[in-house]
């Protein structure tokens, strides 16, 4: 199993080097060179297995020779071993035709851990095998940063840089990155919105003198390994409503467009989705392409969803590779046309996406509402992003099963939760003490030499 090049112009790498480097050299993002397919016999064949055994089961054609069949069983188990349900992903019925698929029960409390624990335990595995270290820096709209901190903290051979946006995350997500006290714990917070983050993130791994003299290494979606494992619950939880044997649809709320993409994937291998909903906040360029096939970004209105708080999409540049039939050189042209703030996509590649993509938004209010009308109506509490998403699937319920991703847990944005319904939510008691614990952090300036420079120093005095 090889990988390339979104933009058609790196070295082809196995799983476990695409895993290690993160973005391609030529600024592209890493994809299989081809998706293998599971036949309608042994998707049906996932009923009632574990959710450790399904993802061995779909993850294992990825991996190629990187990983045999024992590592690789154990590092899913201990991957998934911290979450708090036995079911890692459990669905709950919101309405006739309507499902919840709640991705929070993992240690920090968003789906991000599915894919970060996992890449933690394959980095550890991979790194004390070939005796190397790295750094690995990660953009944060506050999720991801938490995750990446809780599975790489402690580790012998990995430092976790993690650039969060000032005064833009909630509370608990900037005191679950500042708190942990490992060495090897690095939060800083920059002077600036998320996008100035992941563009410095991007300028890092483009220098290549600082990139190879750090062993730069990347956790954001842009790492194929995180996009891997979200494959994972398309399938446990559509076999669950009767895949392969009926359609399912998704509808995701969505930011980066990695966890929709990797809803994508899983079509592409054989799942039979009908329809995947992109869902947005008030910063809404991935519906208004979908809607105008012009991709053109505007400034970012912070919002109760920060996690959707974007308007560089990073992995939708995967999703155009595939809709350009695999074209790098087209897809590197309209990257080149995005530096002047918008490209537009061709008719062909438009159809291709609106086979598979539906889009829809919701506004503050909108949301606020959601969250209400849920609660009202199933007893189940949202968080903001899961509440935007079950506001456009209700918008598109047929009859079709709808499957809605939960994907943080309402005690992570407190304060939205309360206005909107009038409890507040409490955090699961392993975390109770949270916001009395110490903080630990770094404010940095939006420059690309200072930031390098403080990397440098830090990783030199350890
Ligand atoms: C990261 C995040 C999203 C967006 O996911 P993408 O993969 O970036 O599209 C949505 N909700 C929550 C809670 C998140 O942490």
């Amino acid at each position: 199993m090889k990988y390339i090049s979104t933009r058609g112009n790196a070295p082809e790498l196995s799983f476990a080097e695409a895993m290690l480097t993160g973005l391609a050299r030529d600024g592209g993002l890493y994809v299989p060179k081809k998706i293998p397919t599971m036949a309608h016999d042994e998707i049906a064949a996932l009923a009632g297995l574990s959710y450790e055994e399904i993802a061995f089961r779909v993850m294992k054609p990825f991996i190629g020779e990187s990983f045999s069949d024992d590592e690789f069983k154990g590092i899913i188990e201990r991957a998934y071993a911290g979450f708090r349900h036995e079911a890692r992903a459990p669905l709950v019925q919101l309405a006739p035709n309507h499902y919840l698929l709640e991705l929070f029960h993992g240690p920090t409390l968003a789906f991000k851990d599915f894919a970060m624990q996992l890449i933690g335990q394959l980095f550890q595995f991979e790194l004390n095998r070939r005796g190397e270290r790295v750094t690995i820096v990660g953009a944060t709209s506050g999720d991801t940063g938490s995750a990446a901190i809780e599975a790489f903290r402690g580790l012998d051979n990995v430092d976790v840089f993690i650039l969060y946006p000032e005064g833009r995350t909630s509370d608990i997500q900037r005191k679950q990155m500042t708190t942990p006290d490992d060495a090897n714990v690095h939060a800083l917070a920059l002077d600036g919105d998320f996008d100035d983050c992941q563009a410095r993130l991007k300028d890092m791994f483009n220098d290549f003198e600082f990139r190879d003299g750090v062993k730069l290494a990347g956790v954001n979606s842009i790492n194929w390994a995180r996009v891997l494992a979200q494959v994972v619950y398309y399938f446990s939880s559509a076999v669950s409503l009767g895949a392969p044997h009926r359609e399912v649809s998704f509808t995701v709320p969505t930011g980066n467009f990695g966890d929709i993409f990797a809803g994508f994937i899983a079509k592409q291998m054989g799942l039979p989705i009908e329809k995947l909903v992109i869902a947005t906040n008030q910063n809404d360029i991935l519906h208004r392409t979908i809607e105008t096939g012009a991709y053109t970004k505007e400034g970012v209105k912070p919002s109760i969803s920060p996690s959707m708080d974007i308007q560089v999409s990073s992995n939708f540049e995967r999703a155009l590779f595939f809709a350009y039939d695999r074209d790098g050189d087209a897809v590197a042209q309209l990257m080149e046309e995005l530096k002047d703030g918008s490209f537009t996509i061709s008719q062909g590649a438009m159809e291709t996406l609106r086979e598979t993509f539906t889009s829809g938004r919701a506004s503050e209010e909108e949301t606020m509402a959601t969250i209400k009308a849920e609660f009202s109506a199933s007893q189940e509490v949202l968080c903001p992003h899961s509440a935007v998403a079950v506001k456009v699937a209700n918008e598109q319920l047929s009859e079709t099963p709808m499957i809605t991703l939960a994907t943080a847990h309402p005690a992570k944005f407190p304060d939205a939760v309360e206005k909107a319904m009038g409890v507040h939510p409490e955090l699961p008691p392993h975390m109770a003490d949270l916001m009395e614990r110490e903080e630990r952090s770094c404010k940095v300036p939006n420059q690309l030499a200072l930031l390098e420079t403080l990397i440098k120093d830090r990783i030199a005095s350890r």
